[in-house]
C-alpha cells in the first residue's frame, strides 16, 4: 500500500475534543469544509473536515481511510470555520463540539440503504415549497410609517458606517427599534442583489411574531427560521436555504449564528442582554458575542438593540468600543407609564393583592381595558407543607422544593374548601421529578398538608374569586406546553377577549397588547437577595420589560410594584425609568468589587457522587494550575494576573442525585486568563478522569 499523501483532520459528533485523523487518496478532491464519510469502529460516521495536514501521529497501521463526501452537502466557507475555530479557542471547546450541533441531525446522517434520494435535495425542496405566496396588503400589515425623529436620527447613526462597528441601540420599551431594524436592512438588502441579513431573539417563542412581522415587511424576500424545537426536516430545509444564500433573512435563537451565510450583509441581535443567548450544555457559547466575533471578522456592522442593555455592552458603549445609539420616546406618542411601589409590610393583602391593587385591577376592567398581573413562578405554591410537623416537599434528587401543581382547569377558591389531593402533584423544576400529592405527611401523618406561597396557578383561582367576572387568560411555561395553547391565548388577549391576563416573564416578551394599561408586579422581592451578582440587573431588565408592556398605546397607564423594599434601588430606579442611573450605579459597585464587566471569568464546574469528591477534584484541579503542573508549563507572570478562588458547593449543591461544586477563574487581563486556560485543560483532559467537568467561559450565573 502506498503512503498517504495527505491527512484529513474530521471533527466528529463526540463529547471529545480533539479531531480524528483519517489519511486521503493522493489524488483526493477532499478540502476543508467538507462534509465526509469515515469509517468508525465496524460503522461509519459523518464527519465535517477542519483542516488537511501532511503528517499525523496516528500510527500507520491504524491510520484508515477516508471513505468519501457526503453527497448534496454543500462545503463549508472558510470564514465559517474560521469563526468555529475563534469561538472553539475561545470557549475551550472541542471544534466539532461547536460546529455539529449547529448542523441539522438530518443533513449530517450517513446516508442508510433505506432512505430513498438525498435527505438535502428533499430539505431542498422543502424550503421552496413552504415559502408564503406574497401577501396583499392589509391594514394591519407592517407597512411603510413615517419615522418619528428619534427613529430618524437613530437610523442615520447606524447608516453613517461603512464596514464593521458594533452599535448598541438603547431604547425604551415601545419606542420602535424593530422599526430601525427593519428601516436598515431594507436598505443594505436593496442594495445588492442576494445580500443576506441575520436577525437573532432570545427566545424560541419570539420566533412567531417576529417571523411575522418579517414577512409582511418583506414579502418578497425569502425568510429562513431556525431554533432548535423545529422538526427534523423543516429545520433542514431552512438551514440549507440560509447556508446556500437562497433565504435572504435568517431569524433565529442562539443556534441561528452557526450557520454559514454567504452573503451576509448585516446582523440584528434583538434583546442582546437576554441570557438565553448563552448556550446551557455542551460548548458554552455566547451567540450573542459570537454574533459580534462574526461581523468583526467579515467587516460588517452588527447592531445589538435593547431597552435594558447588558452592563457589559453598556459598559462597552460608554468606553466607545460599541456606538451608543438611543431612542428615548415610545414611538406611537404615548408616555411612559406611572410606576408605583406598594409596601406590603402592614398592607391587607388578598390573593396576594394590596387593596389599592385590587382597586386598580377593578377600575382598569370597568374602563374595558387590559391588566397583566405577573408573576415569575409558575405552579401552584413553590412548596408543600405539614402545618403539624413542619414537613417540607423536598426534592430527594436535587437541593430543592418539589413543586405544589394544579392539574387541569382552574376552579374558584370558595368551590373546594377542601383540594382533593389527585388534584395536585408535586414537579421537582430541577429533574423533572413528578409524583402525587401524599394523602398524608410522610413523616407524621397528618393529612392537613398546604401549599405555602403562590405561583401562577394559585394566583389565577384567587383573581378569579376577586374578579368572577372578568374573562382571565394565563400563561406560563406549563400553558405553553400544549401545542399551540400559548399562541391561542395570546390570539385571544390581542382579540380583546381576555381582561386578566395572569403569568411569568412569558407575557413580559416581546408583546404588544394595544388595549393594556395596567400591570402588577405581585412579588418580586426573592430576586432581591439571590446570590448571583447579576440578580438586580436581571431583575431590573424583568421589570422594566413587564412594565413596558403597559400604556404603549394609551396616554395614561400605570405600573403597581408590590414589594416589602419599596426603597430598595432598583425599585427606585424602576419608578424614575432611570436605566442610565441604574446601570452607573451597577458598574460602581462592580468596579469596587472587581466583578465583570470589569474582570473576566471563567468557571469550572464539577458533578460528582459526593460533595466531597467534587471538592477535591477542583482543589486537585486548582493545586494543578497554581503550581504550573502542565504541559506547556504556565509563565510565572500569566499565574500572577489570575485570582482562583475556592472550590464551593454550587448555588444548586444537588441536582438528578449528583453533588455539583464549582471553582472561579478570574483576571483583569483576558489574554493572561486564556493563556492559562489553554494548558490546564489539557492537563485536566489527559488525566480522563472519570468525574464529570465543564469550563463556562464568561458565565452568566455563578
Ligand atoms: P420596541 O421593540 O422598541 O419595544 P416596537 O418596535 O415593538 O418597540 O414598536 C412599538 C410600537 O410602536 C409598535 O406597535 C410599532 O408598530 C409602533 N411603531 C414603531 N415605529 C412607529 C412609527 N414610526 N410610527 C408609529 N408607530 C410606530
Ligand atoms: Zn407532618
Ligand atoms: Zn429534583
Amino acid at each position: 500500500m502506498s503512503a498517504p499523501a495527505t491527512i484529513a483532520r474530521v471533527a466528529l459528533d463526540l463529547p471529545l475534543p480533539e479531531l480524528f485523523d483519517y489519511a486521503l487518496h493522493a489524488d483526493s478532491p477532499i478540502c476543508p469544509g467538507d462534509w465526509v464519510i469515515v469509517p468508525w469502529g465496524r460503522s461509519r460516521r459523518v464527519g465535517l473536515v477542519a483542516a488537511l495536514a501532511d503528517s499525523t501521529t496516528v500510527p500507520s497501521d491504524r491510520l484508515r481511510l477516508l471513505e468519501e463526501r457526503l453527497p448534496g452537502m454543500p462545503r463549508m466557507p472558510a470564514d465559517w470555520l474560521e469563526l468555529i475555530g475563534f469561538g472553539s479557542r475561545y470557549y475551550h471547546a472541542g471544534f466539532g463540539e461547536l460546529a455539529l450541533p449547529a448542523v441539522p441531525k438530518l443533513l449530517r446522517t450517513v446516508p442508510g440503504a433505506r432512505s430513498r434520494g438525498s435527505p438535502v435535495l428533499r430539505a431542498r425542496e422543502r424550503f421552496e415549497a413552504s415559502l408564503p405566496k406574497p401577501p396583499e396588503a392589509s391594514e394591519h400589515t407592517e407597512g411603510m410609517r413615517v419615522l418619528t425623529p428619534g427613529q430618524t436620527e437613530a437610523l442615520r447613526q447606524i447608516q453613517s458606517c461603512d464596514g464593521h462597528a458594533v452599535f448598541l441601540l438603547h431604547g425604551i420599551t415601545g419606542s420602535g427599534k424593530t422599526e430601525v431594524y427593519f428601516r436598515w436592512l431594507e436598505g443594505l438588502l436593496a442594495r445588492e442583489q442576494a445580500a443576506q441579513a441575520l436577525v437573532l431573539v432570545p427566545e424560541i417563542a419570539l420566533t412567531p411574531q417576529f417571523a411575522q412581522r418579517i414577512r409582511e415587511r418583506f414579502p418578497m424576500l425569502p425568510l429562513a427560521i431556525l431554533h432548535s424545537d423545529m422538526p427534523d426536516a423543516e429545520r433542514a430545509a431552512h438551514w440549507l436555504a440560509a447556508a446556500e444564500g437562497r433565504a435572504r433573512i435568517v431569524l433565529g435563537t442562539r443556534l441561528a449564528v452557526l450557520v454559514p451565510l454567504p452573503a451576509l450583509v448585516a446582523v440584528v441581535v434583538d434583546e442582546e442582554h437576554d441570557a438565553s443567548f448563552k448556550q446551557q450544555e455542551g460548548a458554552r457559547y455566547s451567540a450573542r458575542d459570537l454574533a459580534i466575533a462574526l461581523a468583526a471578522r467579515r467587516g460588517l456592522p452588527i447592531v445589538l438593540g435593547s431597552a435594558t442593555p447588558s452592563l457589559e455592552s453598556w459598559h462597552a458603549a460608554r468606553r466607545g468600543r460599541y456606538r451608543l445609539v438611543s431612542l428615548r420616546e415610545r414611538a406611537s406618542g404615548a408616555s411612559l407609564p406611572l410606576v408605583q411601589r406598594m409596601a406590603l409590610r402592614g398592607a391587607r393583602v388578598q390573593h396576594g393583592l394590596t387593596d389599592p391593587a385590587i382597586a386598580a385591577i377593578n377600575e382598569t376592567v370597568a374602563r374595558g381595558e387590559q391588566a397583566l398581573i405577573f408573576l415569575n413562578r409558575r405552579g401552584y405554591a413553590p412548596v408543600l407543607n405539614c402545618g403539624a410537623c413542619g414537613w417540607l416537599s423536598r426534592c430527594d434528587q436535587c437541593d430543592a422544593y418539589r413543586v405544589m401543581h394544579r392539574v387541569g382547569a382552574a376552579a374558584p377558591v370558595a368551590a373546594i374548601p377542601a383540594p382533593a389531593p389527585q388534584r395536585y402533584r408535586l414537579v421537582c423544576h430541577h429533574c423533572g421529578a413528578d409524583q402525587p400529592v401524599p394523602r398524608s405527611c410522610p413523616e407524621c401523618g397528618n393529612v392537613d398538608l398546604a401549599g405555602l406561597g403562590r405561583g401562577t396557578q394559585r394566583l389565577e383561582e384567587g383573581l378569579q374569586s376577586l374578579f368572577p367576572s372578568a374573562r382571565i387568560g394565563r400563561l406560563d411555561r406549563d400553558v405553553a406546553r400544549r401545542r399551540g395553547a400559548a399562541q391561542q391565548m395570546l390570539d385571544a388577549a390581542h382579540a380583546g377577549e381576555v381582561d386578566l391576563l395572569v403569568g411569568t416573564q412569558m407575557l413580559a416578551k416581546g408583546h404588544d397588547f394595544r388595549r393594556l394599561t395596567l400591570v402588577v408586579v405581585v412579588d418580586a422581592d426573592a430576586a432581591l437577595f439571590a446570590a448571583d451578582f447579576r440578580a438586580p440587573e436581571r431583575l431590573f431588565a424583568t421589570l422594566m420589560q413587564v412594565a413596558g408592556r403597559a400604556g404603549r398605546h394609551h396616554a395614561a397607564s400605570r405600573v403597581l410594584i408590590q414589594t416589602r423594599f419599596p426603597e430598595h434601588p432598583v425599585f427606585v430606579a424602576l419608578a424614575a425609568h432611570d436605566f442610565d442611573r441604574f446601570a452607573a450605579d451597577q458598574l460602581t459597585e462592580r468596579e469596587q468589587a472587581s466583578l465583570p464587566p470589569f474582570v473576566h471569568q471563567a468557571l469550572l464546574t464539577v458533578q460528582a457522587r459526593s460533595a466531597d469528591d467534587t471538592i477535591a477534584f477542583l482543589a486537585d484541579a486548582r493545586d494543578r494550575l497554581l503550581s504550573a503542573d502542565t504541559e506547556p508549563p504556565i509563565p510565572d507572570a500569566v499565574l500572577a494576573a489570575l485570582t482562583v478562588c475556592d472550590p464551593v458547593p454550587m448555588p444548586l449543591a444537588q441536582m438528578r442525585g449528583l453533588a455539583r461544586a464549582q471553582m472561579l477563574i478570574e483576571s483583569a487581563s483576558r489574554p493572561a486568563l486564556h493563556a492559562a486556560l489553554g494548558p490546564w485543560l489539557a492537563a485536566l483532559h489527559a488525566q480522563r478522569h472519570a468525574t464529570r467537568w465543564q469550563l463556562v467561559v464568561d458565565p452568566l450565573e455563578i
